[in-house]
């Protein structure tokens, strides 16, 4: 193998001084005394000029309007006959050539500024970078993504929709006509000049837009902000719901205790088990309030399930098949179940918290522990 060649590198001056540079008008300027004085003195400055101010003062003293060539540019018609067509020729020539090589010398030095500071102002890009806080998602977020993420493995789909609501939506379509009593407990706020809209007391709604919109089998969980006129202890005007929704051929009501006990169990651990009451909800038939054994006391009673050994947890049933009836499913083949929970409460159980409004008191060092 033949050695590399040799490499020579030439180092090149930067700067041509203003004598080399325009060798052929200081020539020239000779032919006038006074005109190779004022150049010579202009070019030895601005060689000599060592950073931006001084090539200002150069340009101002050597070209200003009282600078010795101006003067001379300007006495032209009282010179001399026999010096008038020099300095006319040369002067201008001269003039152009300072103006030139200021332009030049001050780029050169420009230049030379970034370099000096791309030389001294090096980043080391090994060095730790300045530390950055990093956020966390709210206990609220945290605890529906859970919850979403069960049902799911389960196979069931998100579906979202509005928060401002219909009273059709909310309310009629949900089998609770004007003048039901159980409105009385979703009283909510209404949007002034339409008693017709409201924002939504639950999600439930969500429900029969997804009805209406797609034939079964439906497996839907439905997360959202919800809106009621309470607020104690245990109510905020603002919480969060899930609900579950199942439409399809032979669903029964162990469908529903068993996809209930599955959710229980991934949430609240292995070996809590649930019990089911009867209850009333409008678009359920028959309706059930759903309760876990109590993960302090093992089902023994304690203060957190009263004494009872049991902590209610969400309330579910078989979907009415009058309901079936407002978004035009066969109401005789098809069965399905429902079910609603509310976020703050399984998040309030599962981490033994008393005060719901604490989630939103937004104190860093509440929210930090989660
Ligand atoms: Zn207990």
């Amino acid at each position: 193998m033949s050695p590399l060649p040799a490499i020579t590198i030439k180092i090149v001056s930067p700067y041509l001084s203003m004598e080399d540079k325009y060798k052929d008008l200081v020539a020239q300027l000779k032919a006038h005394e006074g005109l190779a004085a004022i150049f010579g003195e202009a070019a030895a400055d601005i060689d000599a000029a060592a950073e931006p101010e001084a090539i200002e003062a150069a340009r101002v003293k050597h070209l200003g309007r009282k600078s010795p060539l101006s003067l001379l540019l300007r006495s032209i018609p009282e010179l001399p006959n026999e010096e008038r067509p020099v300095v006319g020729k040369y002067g201008n020539q001269a003039r152009a050539a300072l103006e030139q090589a200021l332009a030049d010398r001050k780029k050169q030095l420009e230049s030379g500024e970034l370099e000096r500071r791309l030389a001294t102002e090096q980043v080391d890009i090994t060095l730790p970078g300045e530390p950055f806080p990093q956020g966390r998602l709210h206990i609220i977020t945290q605890t529906q993504w859970e919850i979403e993420d069960i049902f799911a493995g389960l196979g069931y789909r998100i579906a979202e929709g509005p928060e401002v609501e219909t009273d059709y939506y909310n309310f009629t379509a949900l089998n609770t006509p004007e003048g039901h009593p159980a409105r009385s407990s979703h009283d909510t706020f209404f949007v002034d000049g339409d008693p017709d809209v409201l924002l939504r007391t639950h999600t439930s709604p969500v429900q029969i837009r997804v009805m209406e919109k797609e034939q079964p089998p439906i497996y839907v969980i439905m997360p959202g902000r919800v809106y009621r006129r309470d607020s104690d202890a245990t109510h905020t005007p603002m919480f969060h719901q899930i609900e579950g929704l199942a439409v399809d051929e032979h669903i029964t009501m162990a469908d529903l205790k068993g996809t209930l006990e599955t959710f229980v169990r991934a949430i609240f651990g292995a070996d809590r088990v649930i019990r089911l009451r009867p209850h009333f909800f409008p678009f359920t038939e028959p309706s059930v309030e759903v309760d876990v054994s109590c993960m302090i006391c093992g089902g023994d009673g304690c203060r957190s399930c009263k004494h009872s050994g049991w902590l209610e947890i969400l309330g579910a049933g078989m979907v009415d098949p009058n309901v079936f009836g407002f978004v035009d499913y066969e109401a005789d083949r098809m069965q399905g179940f429902a079910f609603g929970m509310g976020v703050e409460r399984i998040a309030m159980l599962k981490h033994g918290m008393t005060d719901l409004r604490m989630f939103y008191d937004n104190d860093l060092r509440f929210i930090k522990q989660f």
